[in-house]
């Protein structure tokens, strides 16, 4: 990097460039791993003066090092019109941040019916014993969220797509509905990432990802961030520091380096698991796919307008069958492992019951769901792995 860029660049590209200040790496490529709690000054008036600002400078470890900063900054380029971003420890950490950043003592927050389910957790857990509300919509509510507004409403989470079933939110009606009486947007970003839902520029307050997905990439390490869009960098930063938010450097280190690759990944997660979606929708044993970019997932035309892409994972309704069936399915499969999580290069089969984590709206499945998340495996041998485990729910089923 001997020179600036000065014309626009791919998602590629940009992955590659960001955050990469030569103060901060040296003379490697990657950012390194800068470990240090204590900071030494050379005076103490210099001592003094670096108290003032500590944004992104050498004050003391709980504030960030330069691999922290990195990351920081980098996933702050993919969000134009952001402020700033910060870090935290996970996915989870990272959305409790954020609601405490805007959240007071008798606010009322709204949140989708297809929270992720910690974080639904959150809100009537903590969040209502520091006397905050929460009400649940339903995820497909769109500009009718309005009617939902009150005095108290301080804040609307969105989660787009939706855990588990994937609803795609309608995040411009409601971003203009809030805004319209004054409540905060916050988005929970982690299955598109900034790469193909560019959430600050569409207007959200506070965007949140589970870094450990998608940008560590590898299922090695946990990672949460919040981005500010205008106005809400300095509550933000405010809440973290009073909080004592600090992500481990090795952490950040690896989100660093799964963040270089993480476009190239994305592009294959998208070309393996739309494919897989298809192939399923096609098998007999399968009642309905929901994939944000295939037509039985509710708020598709929604995806078609706002998103440029998509990313590796979805589920899928079984054609009648038991739980048993759905068992024989998953544990007898050879390429995908069973676990929470996802984003890494490995696939992963889960059962789910979305109805055991809603309050407010209803499912009305012809069977019970499977989650995947589609690796960066060969697809053919996917397909191979789950037509196998759709025979074995078959005969089960019989
Ligand atoms: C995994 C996940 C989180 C939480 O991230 P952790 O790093 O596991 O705490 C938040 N939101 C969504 C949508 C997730 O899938």
């Amino acid at each position: 990097m001997s020179g600036p860029i000065d014309r626009p660049v791919g998602d590629a590209t940009r992955v590659v460039l960001a955050g990469r200040r030569k103060e901060w790496t040296g003379g490697v490529v990657n950012p390194p791993v800068w470990r240090g709690s204590t900071i030494l000054y050379d005076s103490v008036a210099e001592m003094r003066e670096r108290v003032s600002d500590t944004h992104h400078k050498f004050f003391y470890g709980r504030r960030g090092l330069p691999t922290q900063w990195s990351l920081a900054d980098a996933l702050n380029e993919l969000e134009p019109g952001a402020e700033g971003t910060f870090l935290y420890c996970s996915g989870v950490a990272a959305i409790a941040a954020a609601f405490l950043a805007v959240l007071s003592a008798g606010d009322e927050l709204l949140l989708p019916d297809t929270s992720y389910d910690p974080t639904r957790a959150l809100a009537t857990g903590l969040l209502k014993r520091l006397g905050i509300t929460a009400r649940f919509y339903d995820p497909l509510i769109g500009a009718g969220i309005a009617e939902l507004i009150g005095p108290a409403t301080r804040a609307i989470l969105m989660e787009s797509p939706g855990s588990l079933t994937f609803e795609v939110q309608d995040v411009p009606a409601i971003v203009a509905a809030a805004k319209a009486r004054g409540v905060v947007t916050l988005l929970d970003n982690t299955w598109a990432t900034p790469l193909l839902f560019p959430a600050i520029g569409l207007g959200v307050d506070l965007t949140i990802l589970a870094c450990t997905k998608y940008i560590v990439g590898h299922s090695d390490a946990m990672l949460g961030s919040v981005t500010a869009g205008p106005g809400f960098f300095a509550r933000l930063r405010d809440t973290s520091f009073q909080l004592g938010q600090v992500a481990s450097p090795d952490d950040c280190y690896l989100g660093s380096r799964g963040l270089r690759t993480m476009a190239v990944r994305l592009k294959q997660h998208e070309a393996s698991a739309l494919r897989i979606a298809r192939w399923l929708a096609e098998q007999p044993q399968v009642a309905a796919v929901f994939h944000p970019a295939l037509p039985d997932c509710p708020g598709h035309d929604t995806f078609l307008r706002d998103f440029r892409g998509s990313s590796g994972l979805f589920s899928f309704a079984l054609n009648g069958g038991s739980d048993a069936g759905r068992v024989a399915l998953i544990d007898g499969l050879a390429l995908f492992g069973i676990g929470y999580s996802w984003g890494g290069f490995e696939s992963l089969a889960v059962p789910i019951d979305p109805q055991r984590h809603r309050s407010v709206t209803r499912r009305d499945d012809a069977g019970p769901l499977v989650r995947l998340q589609i690796g960066l495996e060969d697809p053919d041998d996917l397909i191979a792995d789950l037509a196998a485990g759709l025979a074995r729910f078959e005969t089960a089923r019989a």
